[in-house]
């Protein structure tokens, strides 16, 4: 089988430098296997092993090969969903766990970039930006609804404040989050997979798994090997395909793209984001940017349902940079490319249990840097007996696309429509 490679983009450009893993031959036991090397996988190895199980990742490609080496780099917190709709739909108990959790993900990251010495270009600050009024309103209510968790970091800015940090003049207003922020997300991977390798973990790239034997021992095959665990982690996501059934059913792989500018020179860069903050647009199809290390500007926005490649992503999403910053109409793009992020119908992730021993997460529908690294954590808390973050999440409610995936593609992107047209008329 040829050896699956990453996509030419500016991470795999600017990747530091990494060991060959090789592909698993043979049979090997160990306390977990996890089916997948991005951060899902990654953050519950590394949780895992600092809790002293043995631990075995199957990466079908390569470590961040998927969303997570793709990425646009914004640590965003909480969870694609508003709290107050989670708190609509589940108890108050369960509320108030998922509420608690929902600024853990970006401190788990700085506590591993800062523990295990990763070189991925940390910085501090995420904006939310509002387009309409009705947006801003609706960035003061969710401030309000996090205060009311204890997230009490948020700064809400008016028209004024928001040209200090962004110099765009589409926005009315937003919301600051000095906890959010960005790094480079294949560097993350790359660190982290170096972090899980220091404490005795097995990382084998080139191991799609191909089929899970259940059963009280559970035995995960690979085209050369096989591994028999007491538990298996699925963290496939988008790009896990139908291994587990019951798992693409209530899900669906949506590809969305992103473009990276030339170098904009340490002027230019400091008058488009002074402080360097990363920025989202609360849009339901949101366009989203931020600065390189090496003063880039990294600009993703669009999603194509059902997964497929543009033929030109650079002519999707270079008229929506030129809209926010007009300025760059003389700025060459060096690298376009194009990732799956997994969709479900609430919007929020799926974290849960097949039987006794095969544990799953995906599905976090855009926003899983930081709900991955969560994920890991409270996946390594439920295989050590301690289930009640872990229930907080499985419980949450999940349906069916109509149709399944070959018919949800459609529905979804009539959905998408719908709501760009809500995003334009501002209703
Ligand atoms: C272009 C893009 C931009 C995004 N921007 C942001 C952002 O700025 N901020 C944010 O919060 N979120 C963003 N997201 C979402 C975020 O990147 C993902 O939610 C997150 O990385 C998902 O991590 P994961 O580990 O669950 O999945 P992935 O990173 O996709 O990893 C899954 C891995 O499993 C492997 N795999 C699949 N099947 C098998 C198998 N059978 N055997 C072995 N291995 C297998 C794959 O090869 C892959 O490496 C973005 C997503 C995309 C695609």
């Amino acid at each position: 089988m040829s050896s699956m490679q990453y996509p030419p983009s500016f991470y795999a450009a600017s990747a530091n430098a990494a060991p060959p893993r090789p592909a698993l031959q043979g049979e090997i036991e160990t306390d977990v296997c996890i089916i997948g090397a991005g951060y899902t996988g990654l953050s519950s190895a590394l949780f895992l092993l600092e809790r002293g199980f043995s631990v075995c990742v199957l990466e079908a490609a390569k470590v961040g090969f998927g969303a997570s080496g793709r990425n646009g780099g914004q640590i965003v917190n909480s969870y694609s969903r508003d709290l107050d709709v989670i708190e609509r739909s589940v108890g108050a108990e369960q509320a108030r766990l998922l509420g608690d959790m929902a600024f853990e993900g970006a401190r788990i990251i700085r506590e591993r970039v800062t523990r295990y010495g990763i070189n991925c270009d940390l910085k501090n600050g995420g904006v939310f930006a509002a387009i309409t009024a009705k947006q801003l309103k609706h960035l003061e209510s969710q401030q309000r609804l996090w205060e009311r968790y204890g997230h009490t970091q948020l700064e809400l800015m008016d028209q004024a404040r928001i040209r200090q940090v962004v110099d765009c003049d589409q926005y009315v207003g937003g919301l600051l989050d000095v906890s959010g922020g960005h790094i480079h997300p294949l560097n993350l991977a790359l660190g982290e997979a170096a972090a899980v390798e220091s404490l005795g973990g097995r990382i084998h790239e080139q191991s799609p798994a191909i089929r899970i034997e259940r059963g009280p021992s559970p035995v995960v095959h690979t085209a050369h090997g096989k591994v028999r665990a007491k538990f298996v982690i699925v963290a496939g996501n988008a790009y896990l395909g139908e291994l587990v059934p019951e798992l693409a059913a209530k899900s669906m792989p949506c590809g969305t793209q992103v473009i990276a500018t030339e170098p904009l020179g340490e002027e230019l860069a400091r008058r488009l984001l002074p402080q360097d903050y990363c920025v989202e647009d609360c849009n339901y199809l949101l366009d989203y940017y931020r600065l390189t290390a090496d003063k880039r500007l990294i600009f993703g926005g669009g999603v194509v349902y059902g997964a497929r490649d543009p033929a030109n992503i650079e002519a999707i999403i270079r008229p929506k940079m030129l809209k926010a910053f007009p300025q760059l109409a003389q700025v060459k793009i060096d690298y376009a490319w194009t990732g799956n992020f997994l969709l479900t119908l609430s919007r929020l992730p799926q974290m849960g249990r097949l039987g006794d021993n095969i544990y799953y997460s995906q599905g976090c529908s855009g926003h899983g840097v930081t709900y991955t690294h969560l994920a890991g954590k409270v996946l390594a808390e439920a295989l050590s007996g301690q289930a009640e973050r872990f229930d907080a999440f499985a419980d949450l409610p999940h349906y069916p696309f109509p149709g399944g995936r070959a018919l949800g593609a459609p529905l979804t992107q009539l959905g998408a429509w719908y709501y760009s047209l809500r995003d334009r008329l501002g209703f």
